[in-house]
């Protein structure tokens, strides 16, 4: 049976499931998300990697060192280019980082904190939700 929430690259070579309804979502507006994504801000979502499961496809890693100084493996379609999510990070074991407009139904799954705001450029505007200037906690 498929899984609750779906999701694939811009080309639909790689793709994924995962059931688990997220509890933390982020925009992170630090420059390494600036730098993956090319945008201002990436937004994404923890899932257990237990859960998070590949159904088509075979993503090609990149293992980087965030500024942080912790690794972890950006995972992209090697076809089309697209980051579709984050795994075998440092800080945060057991947990895959899924971006959210890689999702089928992105609007299922909302923002829940911003963080890094102080790298935040001046005329994004912030979302009514709880703001941390770095990473939470
Ligand atoms: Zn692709
Ligand atoms: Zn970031």
């Amino acid at each position: 049976m498929a899984k609750k929430h779906s999701g694939q690259c811009a080309c639909g070579a790689v793709a994924f499931e995962f059931d688990t309804d997220p509890s933390f979502v982020a925009v992170c507006h630090c420059l390494d998300c600036k730098r993956a994504t090319g945008g201002e801000a990436a937004t994404f979502f923890g899932v257990p990697d237990d859960d998070f499961t590949l159904i088509s496809g075979a993503p090609k890693a990149f293992h980087y060192v965030a500024q942080s100084g912790k690794g972890l493996d950006r995972n992209f379609c090697p076809e089309c280019g697209a980051r579709v999510f984050s795994s075998n990070l440092e800080s945060f074991p057991g947990t895959v980082f899924v971006t959210l407009g890689s999702l089928d139904r992105p609007q299922e799954i909302a923002p829940m904190v911003e963080m890094f705001t102080r790298r935040r450029l001046a005329w994004a505007t912030p979302l009514d939700v709880p703001q941390f200037e770095n990473m939470p906690g």
